[in-house]
């Protein structure tokens, strides 16, 4: 069998540079606290750890004096820097410069279309850390929207600002943009801001492309992480014989017959250690 690993895969600059910024601290340091999982992948959130980095949720956030905590990629709201300022927390801040523009964007524009009676919408998933950061941009004002039924919170007959979180399908975007657009009583009153980050819908057609010119894909991946759902999608429907794994113990060799050629991908999240020890394992079943 030949195995192929995704060139494009591995982790995003983002991540890469939260995981550096850790590793560099937790080499002069025993112990370093990280707000919400550094990564969205246990594996490598457990590799961290055995390094001294403890994650930690909100509450017990809001609890610490006098010590650093890291913020990860996917950025926090302003909240989280207030409670620092007033608890001596150091912050080590790992926000992604992509996630830091769109949430400086939508506090800059969300002032004038608040007081223009406007909404801002966000396409996103309910709680996930960075689309709670985006809401504290605005105070809590912005409208999250998941799927067609969280559109019954969006006033049509206002204008809307429609931004994205920064990891969804751009053709899942589209498509609850023209929904939005439908309803609308002046579809001149919708702005649809492109805030998808370009490393991953740049990766979203190399992927096809890698998903058809294999018999089998697998897809490496946590199973919190949002691109690796979205990317996982694209896998699967540019080839039905992928599957979605999050370690080398997940998979069946029973998948592996009949086949000639094995690609590996993974989400921006996945390490590429990871995605060689899944190569590893496929290399060693006898069929
Ligand atoms: S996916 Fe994009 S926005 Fe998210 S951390 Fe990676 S580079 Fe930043």
């Amino acid at each position: 069998m030949k195995i192929e690993l995704d060139p494009n895969s591995g982790f995003c600059f983002g991540v890469t540079n939260a995981i550096k910024m850790a590793e560099d601290i937790l080499g002069d340091n025993e112990t370093l606290f990280c707000l919400g999982d550094i990564v969205h992948n246990n594996v490598e959130v457990n590799r961290l750890k055995d390094l001294g980095l403890i994650s930690i949720n909100h509450e017990e956030y809001a609890k610490l004096h006098d010590t650093s905590v890291l913020i990860r990629a996917h950025g926090e709201p302003p909240s989280t820097y207030e409670i620092a300022k007033k608890q001596n927390i150091q912050l080590i801040d790992a926000t992604c410069p992509v996630v830091l523009r769109l949430q400086d964007k939508i506090e800059r524009l969300g002032k004038q279309i608040f007081s223009n009676g406007g909404q801002v919408v966000i396409y996103g998933k309910h709680g996930h850390a960075e689309v709670v950061g985006l809401i504290g941009q605005t105070g809590g004002k912005a409208i999250v929207v998941m799927d067609e039924n969280d559109l019954k919170k969006v006033d049509f007959n206002q204008p809307i600002h429609l931004f994205s979180q920064t990891t969804r399908k751009i053709k899942d975007y589209q498509e609850i943009a023209a929904v939005i657009r439908n309803k609308m009583k002046n579809p001149e009153y919708l702005s649809i801001h492109n805030s998808i980050c370009p490393s991953v819908s740049g990766r979203e057609p190399e992927l096809k492309e890698f998903a058809k010119n294999h018999d089998i894909i697998i897809f490496v991946s946590g199973e919190k992480s949002s691109n690796g759902k979205m990317l996982f999608k694209v896998c699967k429907e540019a080839n039905s014989n992928a599957y979605f794994v999050s370690k080398p113990d997940d998979i069946n060799a029973t998948w592996f017959t009949n086949m000639n050629s094995v690609g590996i991908s993974g989400a921006t999240s996945t390490p590429w250690w990871l995605m060689e020890q899944v190569a590893e394992t496929i290399k060693n079943i006898k069929l």
